[in-house]
């Protein structure tokens, strides 16, 4: 870090702390050259992306929609709140770990899906049947059956072909 005072490209951390809230970190700095102080905050940037739609619109990310599908998703079931939080915050972090400025929204919709997949099956299939993007009616399909047939090891896969479309 420069020195904004004498521009000297030495400087010293002396102090270090983490902010209350524990999303920043503060450090006291001392030049090597001049002796000056000054401090410098370092923040995560958490500028999530902008989605884009499958009509090509951009819109930014907004927390509470997501919440909204997966709660009108999860309507009456036995999933706690917590578990719910949890599962978003997962999303945000995979998002985030893109890097990406524009990210596809049916990214998003992959994520609810696999989120609501560990937390209740009847959540996921009432999230995959509105779920516009799930464009493969032939996957959407099998998903039903592995949801209804678990235990099927796979060993006994559908073996008709898929329909010709
Ligand atoms: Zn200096």
């Amino acid at each position: 870090m420069r020195c904004p005072f004498c521009g000297a490209h030495d400087t010293r951390v002396i102090d270090s702390r983490l902010s209350q809230e524990g999303d920043q970190v503060r450090r006291r700095r001392e030049c090597v050259e001049c002796k000056e102080r000054f401090t410098t905050y370092e923040a995560a940037e958490l500028n999530l992306p902008r989605i884009v739609k499958s009509n090509g619109s951009r819109e930014p990310f907004r927390e509470e929609k997501l919440r909204a599908g997966m709660l009108r998703a999860l309507e009456k079931r036995p999933v706690g709140s917590d578990r719910i939080e949890a599962a978003i915050n997962r999303i945000k972090k995979q998002l985030l770990a893109r890097g990406e400025r524009e990210i596809p929204s049916r990214l998003i919709g992959e994520n609810v899906m696999r989120e609501l997949g560990e937390l209740d099956h009847v959540a996921y299939v009432r999230f995959a049947s509105v779920y516009r993007s799930f464009q493969d009616v032939n996957a959407f399909r099998e998903v039903i059956d592995q949801l209804e047939n678990p235990h099927d090891g796979g060993a006994a896969h559908p073996s008709d072909p898929p329909a010709a479309s």
